[in-house]
């Protein structure tokens, strides 16, 4: 099987082209073709005829194939359902704000951790995603909708830490400066907690978010809405942030996704400030989207302003996750559900 040139660094690149005794500089030349969406290597014109043709026998660029999208008609969100190379199918969401454009990503097809209010969870996990085919959701988003990518959240399909090496690697590739030149500050790795990967995410100190999605304050409704955590105390996790934020000296953010009836009574909101009181966190609440097959339904604005009091009278800071693309399956998994259905 042919390397994917869309896996390697920069300096994974340069080792490659040593064995060919190319100049250093080739590498610089491949990777900046690459991250601009170049698929074809007869397209890297500034290399000489016979490098293309090294080039193209001895590696592949992973293409991701447009199978379907959804645009938003009430803001400018997009979702894209991408065809993996082997025919697996993942989902990407575009979303426009105004400090940049900002591409949720998926980390793996389907998902092992049987989130109750998530699609893609139901699915139940495939295989982990390659590097290339995360970069390429950005670059072909990017180019789909001729813009350039500031900010990237890891919070479509899949646990990205149990995809750590891929993730850390794409970490690396979208910030060098010859290729998107991503500042790392405009990453958020989204984790519904696994402990031992949060502390080894924690030895990389790289300077992106971290978001736990903890969506409950105490053990009984976590484990019931989010099988996981049945290894975890909703305590040992948040001990362990405070662990990751000693080491990086970056905020953790705590996603709360309301359901109606089930996790978003006043008590509940109590209980959660008297867990993060001190703490170097944000609480992010998150009106959930109604995803078929479950019961589940959002909160109403007048309760959820309610809750966000509740948080500030206690000193803790939220805020409010505004629903892009509501109106588009938004909650991972549920485009790619409706896909295969109606095949
Ligand atoms: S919410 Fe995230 S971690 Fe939970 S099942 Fe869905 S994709 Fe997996």
């Amino acid at each position: 099987m042919k390397k994917d040139l869309l896996d390697l660094t920069l300096d994974e690149i340069a080792l490659e082209i040593q064995t060919y005794g190319w100049p250093k500089f080739r590498s610089t030349q491949i990777f900046r073709w690459l991250h601009m969406g170049i698929k074809d290597f007869m397209d890297m014109t500034n290399l000489s005829k016979s490098d293309r043709e090294v080039l193209e026998n001895k590696y592949s660029i992973t293409d991701l194939k447009l199978i379907r999208r959804q645009d938003s008609r009430k803001d400018e969100t997009v979702k894209f359902l991408f065809q993996l190379p082997d025919g697996e199918m993942v989902e990407s969401v575009l979303m426009k704000y105004k400090h940049g454009n900002s591409a949720c990503l998926s980390t793996q097809v389907g998902c092992a951790m049987a989130c109750s209010f998530c699609a893609s969870g139901q699915e139940g996990l495939v295989r982990n995603l390659t590097t290339g085919e995360m970069v390429d959701q950005i670059l072909a988003m990017s180019s789909l909708q001729s813009e350039r990518i500031s900010h990237v959240v890891l919070m479509g399909s899949g646990e990205p830490l149990q995809n750590l090496g891929n993730v850390v690697k794409l970490m690396k590739i979208i910030n060098e400066n010859e290729g998107l030149n991503i500042s790392l500050r405009h990453v958020t790795l989204s984790t519904c907690g696994l402990i031992p990967e949060i502390l080894k995410l924690a030895t990389y100190k790289l300077p992106i978010n971290l978001a736990i999605s903890l969506h409950a304050s105490n053990d009984d409704i976590r484990r019931r809405i989010m099988p996981v955590s049945r290894g975890y105390s909703i305590k040992e996790l948040i001990s362990a942030c405070d662990e990751y934020s000693r080491i990086t000296g970056r905020r953790v953010t705590y996603e709360y996704a309301l359901i109606k009836g089930v996790n978003d009574s006043i008590i509940d909101m109590q209980h959660l400030a008297k867990l993060l009181k001190g703490k170097l966190c944000h609480v992010n609440l998150i009106p959930i989207n109604p995803v078929e097959g479950s019961n589940y339904q959002s909160t109403n604005i007048s309760h959820l302003n309610e809750l966000t009091r509740v948080l500030l009278k206690n000193g803790i800071v939220s805020t409010v996750r505004r629903e892009l693309g509501s109106d588009i399956d938004a909650a991972c998994g549920q485009l790619k559900r409706r896909t295969l259905n109606e095949k």
